[in-house]
Formats: structure tokens, sequence, C-alpha cells
């Protein structure tokens, strides 16, 4: 075959190359099928912007990023929307908390949020929705609830009727026992079953909040609907973007893990009880990341933003590279250590990109192993190691491993052609190599030596050539 054919014959095996999806409504790995072919249209549940995101918000919204960026790599159109949660109880109890209209706090929150997807060389999404400029479009779905008899009126709101929708919690694998169980005891229409709250436990289903009749503690955050001035429960505010932004059905919906109840099992329940249609059909969901074992939150004191990675000089990208160690459905424990040894291999990986001739071209085999792990439902721990595996194989030309892996990091989006300042060799190791030079011309050959091994455990190797020293990341 000649070279030109090659490379064609290829092309068309990536584009039809299967990618395999863990959906978590089937609890398995399946082979994505598009709604249309060669498109692709994804929802996934933005910030809620009531603080500074933390690490743990941007783990989430890089496997977003890493899914689009696979999709778009294996040439799919993607339509990606991302909701900001504007309104809901935290942005409301801030605000008053603060004693500041809640735009004060969302946006400012959001521009935070901005910033950090920015740093990250996270992909803008094609459509970015605050939740404040649809109230109608979720007016309009309370109210198709309300006639298709899903939805009743209660004196604090309008509530979604959970035992009338026959499959609810199939997300989430609740059996269908517990809302019966729980109907032995109470009535849905009486207190006990219902909850105004956005959030609440999975041990405990109830018939939530679609709408909530205004209460003094909302301030002035309410709007007029049919049924009363209030506002939307977090839930149909983003059943409401979904669908009006990409239609009754999506290909995907995405979330961390800890969305999958009651939120998105609630959006699956107004959703299909509007439109008589599924909903999404591929459920994506992270894994969460943990600090010491616990859950990141607040109330433990243990959040760590992006502002506290660049106090110890650890780059976002660094973190974005951390990430890709892992698959994106394990839980990951955050440490400080952890991020500091993939800033060094980062950095590695950077030097020698630069170091490369450019000029090559895309090494086949490489690339088809590469196209094969990150189709297999995004194995980036996996499509990194091909990495440094190319990087050590003698048989490719420099030139084409970097070509190689510039065409990759279309997907890692780690910008490694980008010559970047701060991966030139740390200070720390400059000083080293000085020393062991002033060692050497002192003829202490044993200080030179014990240097050497300094510099080789910071990650470094020196060189002496015929044009003096050189310095570079060891592979
Ligand atoms: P929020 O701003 O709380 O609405 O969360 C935004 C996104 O971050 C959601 O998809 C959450 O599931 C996700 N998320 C929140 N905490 C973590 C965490 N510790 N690890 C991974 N994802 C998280
Ligand atoms: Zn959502």
């Amino acid at each position: 075959m000649s070279c030109t054919c090659l490379v064609s014959f290829l092309q068309t095996r990536m584009k039809s190359m299967e990618i395999k999806l863990y959906n978590t409504l089937s609890k398995k790995k399946e082979v994505f099928k598009p709604i249309k072919a060669g498109q692709v249209s994804m929802y996934n549940c933005g910030p809620t912007v009531y603080d500074t995101p933390h690490i743990g918000n941007y783990r989430t919204f890089v496997m977003n990023d890493l899914l689009r960026r696979m999709l778009e790599y294996f040439d799919y159109k993607v339509d990606q929307v991302m909701n900001v949660t504007d309104v809901d109880d935290k942005t409301i109890k801030k605000s008053r908390e603060q004693n500041v209209p809640l735009k004060t706090v969302t946006e400012k929150y959001e521009k935070l949020f901005l910033a950090g997807l920015k740093s990250l060389n996270i992909l803008t999404p094609h459509h970015l929705i605050k939740a404040t400029d649809c109230i109608q479009d979720m007016i309009g779905l309370v109210q198709l609830l309300i006639e298709k008899d899903f939805a009743y009126k209660t004196s604090d709101g309008i509530y979604m009727s959970i035992d009338k929708v026959k499959d609810y919690g199939k997300l989430a694998g609740l059996k269908a026992q517990s809302t019966k169980d729980e109907k032995t005891h109470a009535s849905y229409h009486e207190p006990k079953s219902r909850v105004a709250n956005d959030e609440y436990d999975k041990e405990d289903p109830r018939d939530f909040a679609l709408w909530k009749l205004k209460t003094p503690e909302d301030g002035d955050n309410s709007w007029q609907s049919p049924f009363g001035e209030g506002r939307p429960g977090w839930h149909i505010e983003c059943s409401a973007m979904a669908i009006t932004e990409l239609g009754d059905t999506i290909d995907i919906h995405t979330g961390g893990s800890d969305l999958i109840f009651p939120h998105h099992t609630n959006e699956i329940a107004q959703s299909e009880s509007a439109t008589g249609k599924k909903f999404a059909n591929y459920w994506i969901h992270g894994g969460f990341m943990t600090i010491k074992e616990e859950k990141m939150s607040k109330s433990k004191g243990n959040i760590i933003k992006l502002e506290d990675l660049a106090e110890r000089s650890l780059t976002p990208l660094a973190y974005r590279y951390w990430l890709l160690m892992a698959h994106y459905r394990s839980p990951v424990h955050f440490s400080f250590d952890a991020l500091e040894a993939a800033l060094n291999a980062l950095n590695r990986l950077k030097n020698t990109m630069n170091d490369y001739p450019r000029g090559g071209t895309v090494i086949n085999s490489y690339k088809e192993r590469f196209g094969a792990y990150i189709s297999d439902d995004l194995d980036m721990p996996k499509a990194l190691a091909l990495v440094w595996e190319l990087l050590k194989d003698d048989t490719q030309s420099p030139a084409d491993k970097r070509a190689t892996i510039l065409d990759f990091d279309r997907v890692f989006g780690l910008n490694l052609g980008i010559e970047d300042k701060s991966s030139k060799v740390p200070f720390e190791i400059q000083a080293l190599v000085l020393e062991r030079e002033k060692a050497r011309a002192a003829k202490d050959w044993s200080k030179a030596d014990k240097l050497r091994v300094e510099i080789e455990n910071g990650g470094y190797e020196v060189k002496d050539t015929s044009n003096g020293v050189q310095v570079r990341a060891k592979l």
C-alpha cells in the first residue's frame, strides 16, 4: 500500500472506530451509537455559582472536556451544552448571608469558574446557559407535568408525584419497593412524603419540588407563573435547559457521581413524564475526588481550590496531567505530593517535546493504539502510558515522536506544543549543575559524582559535551 493510501485507510479506520462508554443507566460498557450519524448532543451539569469551584468540581469538568475532545478526535460534531445554576437553595442562601443581590454572588463566581476552565485548557462549551435566562422554559415544563397529571399543587409549591412515574429511580438502581413501602405508610400528599429542598438522601426518595412558592427567605428572587410567584426547583432547571437546547432525547448526559440521586434521577422522571420519550441515551458519571479519604466539602473544611495549588507553584495543567493518570470513573485521593510528581512528569514531557525537531509525521501504529485506548471508555491512563513508551522507542525519530504526541494532545489538552518558560530546568537544579561544574574544575570528582546523583534524583541528567555541559529532563 502506498504511503498516501495507508494514511487515508487509517483515517477511515479511526473514523469508524467503535467507541465504548460506561452507561450508568445499564451499568455496563456500551457501544456508543449517536441519534444522528456523526453528531453528538451532550448536556453537562455545570457549576452552582455560590462559591469558588474546588478542584473536585474541576475533575468533573475535565472529564466532560476529555469526552468532547475524544469524540471530536474521531470527527464527531459535538453540540455541548452546560448550565450555570445561578438560582437555587445554595445561591439564594449565600446572597442572603452576604446581604447582596443574587446576581452579585453568581456573577462573581461564574467569572471565577470561567477563568478556571481557561487555566485548565477546558474547551468552552458551545452553549453555557444560565438558569435565570430560562425561567419561562421551566414554567412551561412544570405546566405540562401538571396537565399530564404527574404534578400536584400544595400550599408551598408544585410537586412531582413519583409514584406516577413507572420506573422512578432506575438510574440510581432504587428498588421500586422503596417508594411503594413509603406509600403504605403515608399518602404522597402528606407533608412527610414530600421534600422542598433540592438535595436529600437516596434512602429517602420522595415527591420533590418543581416550583417553590415565594418565601420571605427568597428575597427578590422570584418570578410570576400561572401557579403563583416563586422559583424553580433545581432539578426542573436542568430538564428544561437540556430539552430546550438539545431536544427531547439527547445522546449524552454527564455529571459527578453525586448527581445520580436525586438530581439526575429526578431529571429523568420530569423529562420522560413530560415528553413521553427517553431523556438521555448515555449517562456518564465521573468518580469523586476525596482528600484524606473524605469527601471534599466546605463543611469538612477540606476544600482545595486552584489558587491553593498556585501558592505551591503547582500549575492547573499539572493538575490536568494528574487527572489523566486515573480513569475518570475511579475515585481519586488528592495529595500535594502526588501533584508534585505530576508536575515533574509534565515538565519532563514538555522539555523533551521542546528539544525534539519539528516537521515529523504521525506514527500510524501508535495512533491506532491511542485510538483504541481512548475509545475504550476514555482510558486515559493507558493513553498517557503510551506517550512514555513512545518517547523511549529508539526505532522512531524524535520529529515523528513529537508529531505523534502533538496529535494525541488534541485529546490530552496539555498544551504540549507550547514552550513554557516555567518548564525549563528548575532553579534548584541549575544551582546543583553550577556547583558540579565548580567541583569538576577543582578536580573534586567524588563531590561532582554526588552532585550528579542529586541532579538525577531531581529528574534531570547532565551530559558533558565538547560544547559544555548539557542538562535535560530524564525520560
Ligand atoms: P456543583 O457546583 O456543586 O453543582 O458541582 C459541579 C459539578 O462538580 C457536578 O457535576 C458535581 O457532581 C461535581 N463535583 C462536586 N464535588 C466533586 C468532587 N469532590 N469530585 C468530583 N466531582 C465533584
Ligand atoms: Zn443538572
